[in-house]
């Protein structure tokens, strides 16, 4: 069997396809994880180690891992990692630090797959040159795979959204691929089966890591004011970039978020707005890189059919709706923007193979799932207002968030009604669960906050959790969806 590999910046995946459905390596520490943070380092033992292991040691010991390698590709860059047991500086060619990560990769792909992998096809950037793919090359056979084909990531996009043989002429598709530390902007045009990136560009220092600075910066000066936490020292340094992330990560899912960081005696309420003000500039140089390779492509913006969105942070619900107000063209998102470009490399895997993949299955939600709550509009209270947390369409399995706040004072109890289908109303809707959740601290309406999450799992089933914030008071219940 021939694996696909998406040998990414900041993450790598692994997948092939069987039975017309991708499977994923899984890769983390998680159970879910099907991405491998690509960090390579040294751990205390003196062992060589690549992914989440590695990861964590780069907090605590950053001249003993590396992270982004990829970006080193092709150069002629040594990279010297302290050894700690023996505290030797040893140095490293680009290809043998991702070499480590493909050898990880491989051993658990033959684990889980249940044969011994040694061919594989693994994706690059569309602007890598010669060398850097000479060295992708060389990285997987250092690590026992042969490299049967590289492909271009937007081109293993394309075949993952099944825009391979399906007859398109003279098909043009922007895919706009922003990850964690890099952002990629390609034009190809699909002839039938044949794919071809035909303009290309990007930004080698763009990337969500640029969001979780900026909101870190601003969490810093603001503990820094408060005067009375240590943080100039790098385990408190990490921590808090962690927070930022992770609450930039829950500001795709909800609106506002609470966070407080025991250790500094931080204590705020983040709102996605200003999320959104705090990423705008970062967002507005995407588009104008986006115009400016339409312009490279020669064949203007009215004929772009579709924009693919790839990489994790296209997850940002701003971003999407920046594109599709900059560009009017239809964005497509239906794949999990972390698994696009793998699933694509493994179809090409499959292709080689000699099975015909025109497109994957991907398990979907079929209808949104809403809470009914009340909402205001225009001035006005709107009562069973359906608040959608899973939308139609969402790949699955998932996870959303989303928090909601008393109505009255003194309220105790809440309704948490779960409904679903696509009105915007309970009326039209199907109601598939109601809960009372009760005991809630009586306080001033509105501030008693409840965290809603839905966990919508492969049998269609979907887990519902709801938490007062701030206290312990916590339900737990799930449904079946029809
Ligand atoms: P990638 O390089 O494509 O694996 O993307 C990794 C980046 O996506 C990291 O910066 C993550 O913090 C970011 N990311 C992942 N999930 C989300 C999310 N739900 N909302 C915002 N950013 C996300």
């Amino acid at each position: 069997m021939i694996l696909g590999i998406d040998l990414g910046t900041t993450n790598a995946s692994a997948a092939v396809i069987k039975k017309g459905r991708p499977v994923f390596v899984k890769t983390g520490y998680s159970q879910n994880c099907n991405i491998l943070p690509s960090v390579v380092g040294y751990n205390d033992k003196g062992e060589i180690v690549a992914g989440e292991e590695a990861r964590d040691l780069c907090l605590v010991n950053p001249d003993s891992a590396i992270r982004s390698v990829k970006n080193y590709m092709g150069k002629n860059k040594d990279i010297v990692l302290r050894n700690p047991l023996t505290s030797e500086n040893v140095s490293y060619k680009p290809y043998e630090i991702s070499s480590k990560i493909l050898e990880r990769i491989k051993k658990l792909a033959s684990e889980q797959l249940g044969e011994r992998i040694t061919r594989a096809v693994i994706t690059v950037p569309a602007y890598f040159n010669d060398k850097a793919r000479k060295d992708t090359i060389k990285a997987g056979a250092m690590a026992g795979l042969e490299v049967v084909r590289i492909i271009n990531e937007p081109t293993a996009a394309a075949l993952c959204y099944g825009l391979h043989n399906k007859g398109l002429e003279n098909n043009h598709v922007m895919v706009y691929d922003l990850g964690g530390g890099t952002f990629d902007i390609s034009v190809i045009e699909i002839n039938d089966d044949i794919i071809e990136v035909i303009a290309s560009d990007g930004d080698r220092s763009l990337g969500g890591d640029r969001f979780d600075y900026a909101l870190f910066s601003s969490f810093y000066k603001k503990i820094k004011a408060g005067g009375n936490a240590d943080i100039d020292n790098l385990v408190a340094m990490s921590i808090l970039l962690n927070e930022s992330e992770q609450a930039k990560i829950h500001l795709s899912s909800v609106v506002k978020k609470s966070l407080s960081i025991k250790e500094f005696g931080f204590d705020e309420v983040l709102y996605r707005e200003d999320f959104e003000n705090l990423i705008k500039p970062f967002i507005d140089k995407t588009v104008d890189q986006c115009r400016a390779v339409v312009e490279k492509s020669g064949i203007g913006n009215r004929n772009i059919d579709k924009i693919l969105l790839v990489g994790g942070s296209t997850r940002i619900p701003y971003v999407r709706n920046v594109l599709e107000s900059a560009l009017k063209v239809p964005v497509s998102q239906e794949i999990d923007p972390d698994l696009a470009v793998v699933t694509g490399a493994a179809i090409q895997a499959a292709i080689i193979e000699g099975r015909q993949v025109d497109s994957v299955l991907v398990d979907v939600a079929p209808h949104s799932l809403s809470v009914s709550c009340v909402i205001e509009k225009n001035g006005r209270t709107v009562p069973n207002f359906c608040s959608k947390l899973i939308r139609k369409n969402t790949p699955i399995p998932c996870t959303v968030e989303e928090t909601f706040s008393t109505l009255n004072d003194n309220q105790d109890t809440v309704r948490i009604a779960v409904y679903q289908g696509e009105s915007d109303f309970e009326e039209n809707n199907v109601l598939i669960k109601e809960l009372k959740f009760s005991g809630l601290k009586g306080r001033k309406a509105g501030e008693t906050e409840i965290l809603v999450n839905f966990s919508y799992k492969l049998d269609g089933t979907v887990d519902i959790t709801a938490c007062e914030d701030g206290t312990k008071n916590k339900l737990m219940d799930s449904c079946a969806t029809n």
